[in-house]
């Protein structure tokens, strides 16, 4: 079921002995919250905006340089780089980490966590600077199992947001408590679990094409990972798509659908997931917000070519 290997994934994630260099080296987060050799933290970056009666804060985590071949598993030889040069794209790749958080009413909604603090993640140090303390997040929604969105949602093994319902897909769920001990996600399926451990009776699961918070609808947006889950944000009339890894990189992965990424588990439903998902962004001019794009990860798709291209507008 999974062909692509844990080092491909610590590759991309740019975690571990494998990871590239971060982007940034001024740090923000105090020296004395990492380990030794734990990558640098991300300087800050955050960027406000409003959907109707909702106030939107996208959170950059971290920026990493990826190796771009991730992109196109079953891409031509040579194709991820053709279309890398076509559009005046440099490699290695930079890939962003966009929390975004959301407030509405008396909710303030965290989507997914990043890599945390120990990993140099900037989301908590980020949160402190806007003055929204941990405490008074109530709920936090994690997309799917990837490190690079869980990671953070523990901190010294205990719940980042104490007070929060945390919020899981129940498809997910379902895929992470079924992956065999010999899966090359079991490692990751065991964060995952140590996750719904410390959460108990505060893990809540959530199903497709259901208000979950109010003005976010889930979406199905399987093939990534088989219970990933986009979003749709509403309020007064303005919408918002929330892709997550529906597309992993702005450019590639919208001018070709159709190529699976190295970290797609079934790449077939990824790609109609993706032609779904962006099509129906495409042909009614929904904003679009997603988890990998260039920072602060919003703007519109059009239809172009064979797929799509993304038009970043704050
Ligand atoms: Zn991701």
């Amino acid at each position: 079921m999974n062909s692509f290997s844990r080092r491909d994934m610590l590759k991309f994630l740019g975690v571990g002995a494998l990871g590239s260099a971060l982007i940034g080296r001024i740090g923000f987060a105090p020296q004395a919250a990492r380990a030794q050799g734990a990558p640098a933290a991300t300087p800050i970056a955050f960027f406000r905006f409003t959907l109707g009666a909702m106030e939107l804060t996208v959170i950059r985590d971290a920026a990493r340089q990826q190796d771009p071949s991730v992109l196109g598993r079953n891409a031509p030889e040579g194709g991820v780089a053709e279309v890398l040069k076509a559009n005046n794209v440099p490699a290695p790749i930079t890939t962003t980490f966009n929390v975004l958080v959301a407030r509405n009413g008396d909710k303030t909604m965290v989507f997914d966590t990043g890599f945390g603090v120990a990993a140099g993640g900037a989301l908590l140090a980020t949160l402190a600077l806007l003055g929204i303390e941990r405490e008074s997040v109530t709920d936090l929604v994690l997309t799917h199992l990837h490190p690079d969105h869980v990671s953070g949602a523990l901190t010294d093994g205990a719940l980042t947001f104490p007070n929060a319902t945390y919020h899981y897909s129940q498809a997910e769920f379902d895929f992470v408590n079924g992956l065999p001990a010999d899966s090359p996600l079991a490692g990751v399926a065991a964060t995952n679990k140590a996750i719904f451990e410390a959460a108990g009776d505060k893990l809540k699961l959530y199903a497709p094409d259901t208000e979950i918070l109010p003005g976010v609808t889930t979406i199905a947006a399987y093939g990534h990972t088989l219970g990933h889950t986009a979003f749709r944000f509403e309020s007064e009339g303005q919408q918002m798509l929330h892709a997550v890894d529906t597309a992993l990189n702005s450019v590639v992965s919208l001018a070709r659908p159709d190529w699976h990424t190295a970290f797609d588990v079934n790449g077939a439903l990824a790609a109609e997931t993706r032609r779904r998902i962006f099509g129906e962004a495409a042909r009614n001019g929904t904003r679009i917000f997603a988890y990998h794009f260039p920072f602060p990860g919003t703007g519109f798709v059009v239809a172009e070519g064979e797929g799509f291209r993304f038009i970043p507008i704050m």
